[in-house]
């Protein structure tokens, strides 16, 4: 290893780029520790200064502290996107000296008694202090996150609180690491073509590609990337393989090498101390206190108001799914690994329709223009493509972003769109640097998205399915809030907002994705160039409230699962799957598969931040489809109601209280019923 000096490391020299770009062609992974130290220490030094200032202002205390991290935030920030994005394993490996480096930083700056002291004190003199709204709301934050992180606990239980999170600190990379590793253990070989019978071309030749990338020719590949697995779940014949794939994404480190059993009973062990030690009941008690939703019956309650028509719903999906089956091959019986597959035909039977038609309209440069071109017309951006700026992977595209009637510059956006073993699956949102006062001056943001989309093959561009087109929108949305944000203060900016907001400008896009005059802004055959077909627009739509019911269901058994990990008492937990078992009981219509586990690979809420949060993505289904609605009435591209909702709520970032943004754009609350009515369960 090259010796690494203060001088020589690109994460302590200031970024020379254009924007102050990171220099990912510079950075290795041995820069990080070294760089980390030193940011730590010159962050330590500037707290220290906090406490000798003699008199106590906003200035010299709440935007001080604010401010005394900025280096070491951005190293940690480039750290974790690319643990997520980029890692090998040495990178991978660091997390378990980062974390807790980290971890105990923040543990001593929240449990430190005279800086909080200060922050109390100009908490409690903001009727005096003459400071704006946003200055108001981010002392209150602070205020918050102290008194939420042990700031007001007596000694011998601030040390606990430090030894608990120290802890918590390296399960969640720990959980994030197995689940990668035990899904790029798995590979599915075929070599036998009678195997791949039912499956679509695309898939086929990318499964050939994927082997010989391994160095076999005259064979299939087939892996747990979400798409190489739905293809073969959807359409594949061979009911065997189908079985051990599903088997082998519903297991996995459900046991085996790389299993995540002990790692969850510890993590809700540590989350239950923790919120105890504050006070509270439960974690779920914890989390909820700075949500939309307030508390955990307001969550329970909302789950059950949903459960019981989607159940219904659900029910009746599964019913007519045995009876087609019954008829197909005189056999009603439904296994998991069977529903995608006859859904896929049931689908094909009942719209004339089915997903693979849907691809050579979404070739992804068209969609990726398409998406471009929504932000034109709902919020006058423009992105400029940038051929010369270093990436973490020659897969990474970079854009500059800017305002189309002022030509003001609004950002940098990197988009990175294939799996690779080096990635976690599923996609994400994420900043570089967030909107907001960096080094003395209020600074525009660097925003990323990644997904795990269709890759291209040496005979097509990447055709998405549509699944992957809404995931795109739903992404891009994230970034229309991170690059649309205007604030002062980077802790209020872009997707800093309460969790249960979080979900709302990614999922309205989607909205758009699903309507014709979104789609015919980009969905071209990527051979003739010819439109999409209106009638398999309508076939879109009419087959959008297909399983509505069913997958309704499911994301609600998903919350309802976090909620009770988060609302239990560890000690009456036995064991990980027994207890998955019951809580998920009152919303299952297949019964369980032994030897698989949903909550060993559940990365959201124990490798992720969604902890007693899983049930945000239906309480803002609730706020988009709401919001959307206004845009029904008023038109899909009304310049107005797009403004109220840049206006109101994409640039507004945490600076109020998420329910008077919304007011603001909707001129009310939003209305329940309209979920359900969109998805037609009522
Ligand atoms: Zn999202």
């Amino acid at each position: 290893m090259a010796n690494v000096t203060t001088e020589n490391n690109p994460l302590l020299n200031p970024f020379t780029l254009k924007d102050h770009a990171v220099p990912f062609d510079l950075i290795k992974t041995e820069h990080f520790m070294p760089a980390l130290e030193v940011a730590l220490q010159q962050a330590r030094k500037n707290i220290a200064d906090i406490k000798l200032q003699k008199q106590i202002t906003f200035e010299n205390t709440i935007l001080a502290l604010e401010s005394a991290s900025e280096k070491a935030d951005t190293i940690s920030s480039i750290y974790f996107n690319l643990f997520s994005a980029e890692a090998n394993e040495a990178h991978q490996a660091l997390a378990q000296q980062i974390s807790p480096m980290l971890s105990a930083f923040s543990s001593d700056v929240s449990l430190d008694a005279e800086l909080f002291y200060r922050i109390k004190f100009v908490y409690d003199h903001l009727d005096k202090l003459n400071l704006n709204p946003e200055q108001s709301r981010l002392t209150e934050k602070m205020y918050l996150d102290f008194a939420r992180n042990g700031a007001q606990l007596a000694p011998e239980k601030k040390e606990r609180l430090r030894v608990v999170d120290q802890e918590l600190s390296i399960l969640g990379p720990q959980f994030a690491e197995n689940t990668l590793k035990a899904t790029n253990a798995f590979e599915l070989w075929i070599d036998d073509k009678k195997d791949l019978a039912g499956l679509p071309e695309g898939a086929i030749e990318a499964a050939a590609q994927a082997a010989i990338q391994k160095g076999k020719r005259s064979q299939w590949l087939f892996t747990l990337n979400v798409p190489s697995l739905m293809p073969f779940l959807m359409y594949g014949d061979n009911v065997t393989l189908r079985e051990k794939l599903w088997r082998a994404t519903s297991s996995k480190s459900f046991g085996g090498e790389f299993d995540n059993q002990g790692i969850i009973q510890k993590m809700v062990e540590l989350r239950y101390e923790r919120s105890q030690l504050l006070g509270y009941n439960t974690y779920a008690d914890y989390v909820l206190e700075e949500r939309m939703a307030k508390s955990t019956e307001t969550v329970f309650n909302f789950l059950k108001r949903l459960i019981e028509p989607s159940k219904k719903a659900a029910e009746k999906d599964l019913q007519e799914l045995k009876d087609f089956r019954l008829q197909l091959e005189s056999n009603s019986e439904i296994k998991p690994w069977d529903f995608a597959y006859y859904s896929e035909k049931l689908k094909e039977k009942k719209y004339a329709f089915n997903d693979e038609e849907l691809r050579p309209y979404f070739k992804l440069e068209n969609v990726v223009e398409g998406v471009f071109e929504h932000a034109r017309r709902l919020f006058g951006l423009t992105f400029k493509p940038v051929s010369d700026l270093p990436v973490y992977h020659p897969d990474v595209k970079t854009f500059e972003v800017y305002d189309q009637s002022t030509n003001d510059y609004v950002g940098l956006f990197y988009m990175d769109f294939f799996p690779r073993e080096t990635k976690k699956g599923g996609a994400w949102m994420t900043n570089y640097r967030e909107q907001g006062t960096w080094f003395g001056r209020v600074q525009r943001p660097h925003v990323s998205i990644v997904c795990n989309f269709t890759k291209p093959t040496p005979t097509k561009p990447s055709l998405l399915t549509y699944d992957e087109v809404r995931t795109l929108f739903h992404e891009f949305g994230h970034a229309m809030h991170g690059l649309l944000s205007k604030v002062n203060y980077r802790s209020l900016a872009g997707t800093n907002v309460y969790w249960d907001f979080v979900e709302l400008p990614s999922q309205i896009m989607e909205n758009w994705a699903g309507e014709k005059e979104g789609l015919d802004l980009f969905a071209r055959h990527y051979e003739t160039n010819e439109p999409i077909p209106a009638e398999l627009v309508q076939k879109i739509k009419i087959s959008a409230k297909f399983q509505a019911g069913w997958m309704s269901l499911r994301q609600l058994s998903f919350a309802w699962l976090d909620m009770k990990w988060h609302t239990a008492n560890p000690k009456e937990i036995a064991s990980v799957d027994q207890f998955e078992h019951e809580a998920t009981a009152p919303t299952r219509l297949i019964p369980k598969e032994p030897g698989t586990n949903q909550s060993c690979s559940f990365g959201h809420i124990f490798g992720g931040g969604y902890a007693a949060g899983y049930y945000s993505y239906k309480w803002a289904e609730v706020l988009d489809a709401d919001a959307f609605e206004y845009f029904k009435e008023q038109g899909l591209f009304n310049s107005e109601v797009a403004a109220k909702f840049k206006n109101s709520i994409l640039s507004k970032g945490g600076t109020k209280h998420p329910m008077d943004l919304y007011k603001e754009f909707r001129g009310r609350e939003p209305d329940p019923n309209s979920l359900l009515r969109r998805d037609g369960l009522i």
